[in-house]
């Protein structure tokens, strides 16, 4: 037997039936922790959770009465490819709240919107295509890009968001290497994994570039409405019919669903909605029945006010440990959302660190699941939006001993403070 057929034999035996893009397919380093961290005395400072206990049992319950009552036997059927009419006008009403004017015809509901991001990759993207991100960028979406096999371009970022002039280098000189640059995908509002939020005065430039040198933007917002104080500014959507918007329930209202939304302008619309049909036949009628029960009788932006409430608080209580505990570290400070990134001290990988934060009993997310190089071992993504405000001190006080032990380290090998 040779050796790739032994290989074939004992491990898996379609190594050679797969297509080559099944390659592209790894574990993200967010979900390979999930067994980990979910034991109950990690403190869990990875996985970007919702806080859904947030969410009274009650109020879904008397949405699911309401909604099996009106529209039980809809909610129980197939239904069109585009999503429900209805539910499609009430995230008209929603999408104004960040100023943006739609028509129903133009949204597509996607299970998530990472079914959204997929969908719009399977459309845009071929083997070698460019895509423009912030640096760092969403893990999720990466994950997407990589699978259609398109090179991630990140563009600088600083605490106002991507920088125009960045931009404006990177695509001068992804054009002079000749490579073709597909698409810009942006989170505006409190980023995943930054926590940053992209100025007012930044958005009409970036949709000047894009428009000048016909990129299209993809702008993923599924944090802008947890704002803590300061509603954001208006969507880049609003600025400008040809940016595709991806919106979602799954943080102002529960991830359970697997509901979100795509709105674009009428061609990438058609075949989104071919796209989708392909995919699922159709989005979930339950999950949109149920949303769209809630939207109509329950008190959903008092609920948005509790949910940024919590969101808030813990966000305080991470941000005064950092100070108690880890007061030389540089960490972002968001108005709004679920996260922190942290800088650690010259020298340290967050990547090789984690084991030994598991075995203190706290864990991260590493700054290199945000690149799509792999790169960012200097940073670490701290999720807040889950644990107690207690437990989130706890965490990152068990994070500081991990930390100052390795710098510590660092010095006594090296001589060197860091
Ligand atoms: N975009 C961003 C920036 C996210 O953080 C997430 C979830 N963590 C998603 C998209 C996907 O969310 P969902 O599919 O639940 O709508």
């Amino acid at each position: 037997m040779t050796e790739k057929a032994a290989h074939v034999t004992n491990l898996d035996p379609w190594l050679d039936a797969y297509a080559a893009r099944a390659e592209t397919l790894s574990v993200s380093e967010v979900r390979a922790l999930f067994s980990v961290v979910s034991r109950p005395e990690v403190v869990s400072l990875a996985g970007g959770m919702p806080n859904v206990s947030a969410l009274p049992n009650d109020v879904l319950q008397r949405s699911y009465e309401g909604m099996m009552a009106k529209r039980g036997a809809l909610a129980m059927q197939y239904g069109g490819g585009q999503g429900d009419l209805t539910f499609r006008d009430q995230i008209r009403e929603l999408m104004a709240l960040e100023g943006i004017h739609s028509s129903v015809e133009d949204i597509v509901i996607t299970t998530g919107s990472q079914h959204g991001l997929d969908l719009l990759g399977g459309l845009f993207l071929d083997a070698g295509d460019v895509v423009l991100a912030e640096g760092p960028s969403y893990v999720g979406a990466l994950g997407i890009f990589r699978h259609y096999e398109a090179h991630v371009e990140h563009v600088y970022t600083d605490e106002n968001g991507m920088s125009p002039e960045a931009l404006e280098e990177s695509i001068a000189a992804l054009k002079r290497q000749g490579r073709k640059i597909k698409f810009l995908y942006l989170v505006p509002n409190f980023a995943n994994p930054s926590g940053v939020t992209l100025s007012a005065e930044r958005r009409p430039q970036i949709i000047e570039i894009c428009k000048r040198e016909h990129i299209l933007i993809l702008e993923d917002n599924p944090y802008g409405l947890l704002y803590f104080n300061e509603p954001v500014p208006n969507a880049l959507r609003s600025m400008d019919e040809n940016v595709v918007y991806l919106g979602s329930f799954s943080k102002i209202l529960v991830p359970g669903f697997r509901v979100g939304y795509v709105l674009a302008p009428p061609a990438i619309r058609d075949k989104l909605v071919l796209a989708n049909e392909s995919a699922i036949l159709c989005p979930t009628s339950f999950g949109q029945m149920m949303i769209s029960e809630y939207l109509s009788t329950a008190d959903w932006k008092g609920q948005i006010d509790t949910f940024r409430g919590v969101y808030r608080e813990r966000k305080d209580a991470a941000l005064s440990a950092m100070q108690e505990f880890l007061p030389k570290l540089e960490t972002t400070r968001p108005d709004g959302g679920f996260y922190l990134w942290v800088t650690l001290p010259e020298g340290i990988d967050s990547k090789a660190m984690l084991p030994l934060a598991v075995k203190e009993l706290v864990a991260y997310t590493p700054g290199t699941a945000f690149f799509g190089d792999g790169s960012g071992q200097k940073y670490l993504r701290i999720c807040y939006s889950y644990p107690t405000p207690e437990n989130i001190r706890v965490g990152i006080k068990r994070l500081a001993t991990v930390i100052n032990l390795q710098a510590e380290l660092l010095e006594t090998f090296t001589g060197k403070r860091s």
